[in-house]
């Protein structure tokens, strides 16, 4: 059975990445702080003798007994609001804890995939974005701590594959949704369903003409797992291109959820918010054989059973 550590176990992303592993047949150790992250995500995973769990934070020196095949680095807090609110955690958890993270993958001879994301290109001159855009980003706005940190998670793996021969894959991820995205998060979806479900004002930031491109968390997974059973050391962007503005995504939810007390509200863009963000996947057909499957109305139609349980009303 194939042993694989993957650390943000409890949050979004590592959750669902945790079934997935669990499903194709490997010992699974999930590691977490709950910084951002919850146990509700991976309770149903505690009585399996397939899971085991370490509560530790991967930006101090990562300890695991026993052999190690697979490393999945997913931990960091990812959304705006909290990495405004826990700038040094961040920076520590791209930088410290993917060290960290390749310098175990070394000793253990492991093949380690580390998560970077869309925001490496910051507000992008280059649009649709490819792998070979270096980006626009201000390293000294609210934002820099985020990019940067991954942007250095990039530059260190690709150290540790040059000078080490350690196995190394890099995920470039843009917005991903689905269920257990945590409602206060302050992302857009969350924000949007569940304002729209309380019958509040989806907050629009500035005219809402900005775009995103967003991808079913259930995609998403499959990409990483062809990425890490694939030999290609070079970033790969994992998105779906379907381009919205952020008003008419604010349309389509208060559709979705139909509750007529809700309307489009507009308040201030936060600083250094991209105006676009869509992923060329161009590598991920030619070298996975990977694109999205779901579309957004499917997707969202699933997320909004999840937030339907979650959101409370009163
Ligand atoms: N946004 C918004 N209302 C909200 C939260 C976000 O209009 O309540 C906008 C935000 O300004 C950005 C887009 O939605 O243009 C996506 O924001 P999110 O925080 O989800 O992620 P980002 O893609 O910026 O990392």
């Amino acid at each position: 059975m194939p042993r694989i550590l993957i650390t943000g176990a409890a949050g979004f992303l590592g959750s669902h990445l945790c079934d997935r592993f669990i499903k194709e047949g490997f010992q699974v150790i999930g590691m977490d702080n709950l910084l951002t992250g919850s146990l509700d995500n991976i309770k149903h995973l505690f009585p399996l003798k397939e899971f085991e769990y370490y509560h530790h934070d991967v930006s101090k020196f990562v300890h695991v007994p026993g052999e190690l095949d697979y490393i999945l680095h997913f931990a960091s807090p990812a959304s705006p609001i909290d990495y405004l609110k826990m700038p040094i955690q961040t920076l520590k958890v791209g930088a410290l804890g993917t060290h960290n993270l390749l310098g175990l993958a070394l000793a253990k001879k492991a093949r380690i995939l580390v998560a970077s994301t869309s925001e490496v290109y910051g507000d992008p001159l280059v649009h649709p974005q490819t792998e070979e855009y270096w980006g626009n980003v201000n390293p000294v706005g609210p934002r820099g701590v985020y990019d940067e940190a991954k942007r250095f998670l990039e530059a260190i793996t690709m150290a540790y594959h040059n000078a080490h021969q350690v196995e190394t894959r890099i995920i470039r991820i843009f917005n991903t949704y689905g269920p257990r995205m945590r409602v206060n998060d302050g992302r857009v979806l969350p924000a949007f369903f569940s304002q729209a479900i309380r019958g509040e004002g989806l907050t629009v930031f500035g005219d809402g003409s900005q775009t995103r491109s967003f991808c079913y968390v259930d995609d998403l997974v499959e990409g990483i797992y062809r990425l890490l059973m694939s030999d290609y050391a070079q970033p790969v962007n994992i998105g779906n291109p379907d381009e919205i503005s952020i008003k008419e995504f604010g349309e389509e939810v208060l559709a979705m959820v139909s509750n007529p007390a809700a309307k489009l509200i507009y308040k201030e863009l936060p600083v250094d918010d991209p105006k676009v963000r869509r992923p060329d996947i161009t590598k991920a057909r030619e070298i996975l054989g990977w694109e999205p499957k779901i579309s957004r109305a499917e997707g969202l139609k699933r997320t909004f059973e999840y937030f339907k349980e979650v959101v409370k009303t009163d």
